[in-house]
């Protein structure tokens, strides 16, 4: 008998196996066994789940909406802590600001927001969970404009590995609040709260998508290059390849899509401008330019692309400041292996427009690269798994770091954050978390290894 009420479920239960395998949003679930899957509800529950599993000497893996791709909460042995319960969300119309348990989804959060008039920068797909979207960095809607969505994090409170309940923030227990703040599935402690900064809605919502045909693909990136220096921050310009895209069946093609969230509707048409006035706009072989869309619309634009729950998902990502055309090579080279849809290569152009605070996350660059192989077959995993991180090894002298994210850790660590952070960040491991009651990173990248000699 465990000493609180709420659910829990051990090894030898017979509803272990389906609890373990429910926690994952990837099909594709990995053979890792915790001891112990529990579902807290409150503050409290949490508090007393971390006594039991120090007095145990258990490590937990804490998961909010399970989204990670390479499950980084499941680890073998120690407890799984399960938040789904814990999904509360709240809104201060006055300050703008909301309170978020990690298990709500941004979409939930936004839908709430939505009827005072306010969003918030949440995930590209609407069941990304809140609590790892925030604690790895969060490139979500506007977030070019208004910042990773951690800079929005205005606050926490954390479970420590003693089992005490802090609130963080920018002057007390700072050291909590500045590792929360980037460092993702590394983090040590277990949020149970966050409290964020929220923004006008957008008025000018408005979208441009221009499908064509690979031949044309070393053009349309050398223009998008070109242009890339007048993007402004409201305009998010993505490249994305893939098949049976738009009606167009069996081959690959390419679709550049820009969304504008501006202030008005003549602000949204002037950045669209930019994209749609470029020549080779007029190659396109479907276009689709300067739709005005709601919130909500916009919200479920890549559910039926990226959304696929129960697929199995392999990826890989990579942040570059080399000029486009440079990796063009390697492009095609996917492009030919690329698996059948819904398998992708999504390219932003993230162009940073701004320094961040001193938070834990520090790694971005001018263009975000990401690769989706993705299958409802089991056997192709292990060839997906290589088709993934091989395609991106071939651009391990083109790779500035990685996003933690669509980070695939095991199969091909990066920099997710600066040295001097990563180095700070283990710093504070070891002083709040001596015994690693909760799971660190699954695999870093060996300059981060020898960054902890001089620690
Ligand atoms: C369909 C899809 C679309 C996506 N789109 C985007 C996007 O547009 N932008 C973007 O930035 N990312 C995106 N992602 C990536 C996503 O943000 C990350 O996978 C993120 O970790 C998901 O959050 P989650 O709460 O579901 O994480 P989980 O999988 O639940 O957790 C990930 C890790 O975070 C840590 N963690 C989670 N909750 C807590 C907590 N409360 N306290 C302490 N540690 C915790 C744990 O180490 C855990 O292993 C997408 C992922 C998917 C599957």
């Amino acid at each position: 008998m465990y000493p609180w009420n709420f659910r829990t479920i051990s090894r030898s239960d017979p509803e272990y196996e389906s609890a373990r395998r429910a926690a994952v949003w990837n099909g594709r679930v990995p053979d890792r066994y915790p001891e112990l899957i529990a579902f807290p509800e409150t503050d409290e529950d949490v508090q007393n789940l971390v006594r039991y599993a120090k007095e145990k000497k258990l490590s937990i893996g804490t998961k909010s909406g399970g989204h990670s791709w390479t499950a980084s909460f499941l680890r073998d042995s120690g407890i799984l802590v399960n938040l789904e319960k814990m999904n509360d969300i709240s809104v201060n119309v006055k300050d703008c600001t909301a309170t978020v348990q990690p298990a709500a989804y941004g979409s939930d959060l936004n839908v709430v927001l939505h009827q005072h008039d306010l969003m918030f920068p949440g995930g590209h797909c609407s069941t990304v969970g809140l609590g790892g979207y925030l604690l790895q960095g969060g490139f979500g809607w506007n977030s070019r404009k208004w910042g990773v969505a951690c800079e929005s994090v205005l606050a926490i409170d954390v479970v420590t590995a003693n089992g005490t309940l802090i609130h963080a923030n920018a002057t007390d227990n700072k050291e909590y609040y500045w590792a929360a703040r980037g460092s993702g599935c590394g983090y040590f402690g277990l949020i149970t709260r966050f409290y964020v900064k929220v923004y006008s809605l957008p008025r000018g919502i408005m979208t441009s998508r221009y499908v064509f045909e690979v031949k044309d693909l070393d053009q349309a990136i050398a223009a998008m290059d070109a242009a890339s220096n007048q993007v402004s921050p409201d305009l998010e310009l993505v490249l994305f390849i893939g098949r049976d895209q738009d009606g167009i069946e069996g081959r690959p093609t390419f679709a550049i899509v820009g969304d504008a969230l501006s202030e008005t509707d003549a602000e949204a048409l002037t950045a669209l401008s930019l994209l749609h006035d470029l020549p080779i706009m007029k190659k396109a072989v479907k276009s689709r330019p300067f739709v005005s869309c709601t919130l909500p619309e916009v919200l479920k634009r890549y559910d039926n692309i990226l959304d696929n729950r129960g697929l199995r998902y392999e990826t890989n990502n990579m942040w570059t400041d080399v000029p486009t055309t440079q990796l063009l090579p390697n492009i095609h080279e996917i492009i030919k292996s690329l698996p059948p849809a819904p398998s992708h290569l999504y390219i932003v152009w993230w162009l940073p427009t701004r320094g961040r605070p001193d938070m834990a996350f520090s790694m971005e660059g001018r263009l975000f690269m990401s690769l989706y192989a993705i299958s409802n077959d089991p056997s192709m995993d292990e060839r997906n798994a290589r088709f993934v991180v091989s395609s991106f090894q071939k651009l391990d002298n083109c790779r500035k770091g990685i996003q933690l994210a669509d980070e695939n850790l095991p199969g091909h660590p990066g920099k997710f954050m600066q040295t001097s952070n990563y180095r700070r960040l283990e710093a504070l491991r070891r002083k709040h978390d001596p015994e690693g009651r909760f799971w660190g990173y699954m695999r870093v990248p060996p300059e981060f290894d020898e960054a902890l000699h001089v620690l």
